[in-house]
């Protein structure tokens, strides 16, 4: 990986391009994944590059759920992978939840290579790579999935998703949980719990509240989860977002 010096003012940024760049040589990352990352950049940019309080709240809403959840799975892509493989793992053990790989540009030579990443980091079981049902309503490969695994899951964690699985895996009854930069997208508006941060910050964030909730009572989960409103969250967002916009206008 090209060395990157520490006093770079960009830093963590420019490695972060690195590590979907490299990813991207080794055949995880598909070359439109670089424009996905390019988006999502932007986005954090304007945000400053931190977990912003509606975001967080987002997240511990997105904890609760995931623990009173029966069959929580963590949809996971070549992106999400490069960016973010061992904070996925270490929150699918916390929770736990299952691990299952969805490429929208699937291949079986990428579909083997992230399985195989995730299996060196220790995952026993990753779900993905042998699919035996479809998400119903989807014609692209994104509809592929396991019957153990995100056709049978109650609740699916989707960082980085596009709008049409999102839309189609709530047409399923499932709560669908998303990580995305962008407010605006598809996914973003149509996802039960939108957290609006990087996938680098946010999975981190909900294992933290997946700790901190972990000893309180299901009917207080379940009222913390009830008061949830998805659109009312969105606009915090955007107003936090006009707000800063403003402030350095
Ligand atoms: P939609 O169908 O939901 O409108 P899209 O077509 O705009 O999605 P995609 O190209 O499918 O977007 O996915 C990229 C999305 O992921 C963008 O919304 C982008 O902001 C977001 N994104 C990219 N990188 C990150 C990241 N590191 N963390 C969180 N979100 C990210």
């Amino acid at each position: 990986m090209k060395k990157i010096p520490t006093s770079h003012p960009r830093y963590l940024s420019l490695v972060t391009r690195e590590q979907i760049s490299q990813a991207m040589k080794l055949g995880i990352v598909h070359e439109t994944g670089l424009i996905a990352h390019g988006r999502g950049e932007a986005f954090d940019y304007l945000l400053g590059e931190t977990t912003i309080p509606p975001a967080d709240v987002a997240a511990k809403v997105a904890a609760a759920v995931l623990l009173c959840a029966r069959n929580p799975v963590i949809s996971v892509n070549g992106n999400v992978v490069a960016l973010a493989a061992d904070g996925c793992i270490s929150l699918a053990k916390s929770i736990p939840a299952k691990l299952e790989v969805n490429l929208f540009h699937r291949t079986s030579e990428r579909m083997k290579k992230i399985t195989a990443l995730l299996r060196k980091k220790g995952v026993r079981t990753v779900y993905g790579l042998n699919p035996d049902a479809r998400i119903p309503g989807l014609d692209s490969d994104r509809a592929l999935c396991e019957k153990k695994g995100i056709f049978t899951a109650d609740v699916v964690l989707v960082p980085l998703e596009d709008g049409d699985r999102c839309q189609a895996l709530q047409r399923m009854g499932k709560t669908v949980i998303a990580i995305d930069l962008n407010p605006l997208s598809r996914t973003a508006q149509a996802a039960t719990i939108t957290i609006v941060d990087n996938v680098t910050r946010a999975v981190p964030r909900i294992e933290h509240w997946i700790h901190d909730l972990k000893d309180t009572k299901r009917s207080d989960l379940d009222k913390l989860v009830k008061t949830w409103d998805n659109a009312k969250n969105l606009a915090e967002v955007l107003s936090f977002l006009s707000k800063r916009l403003n402030s350095l206008s």
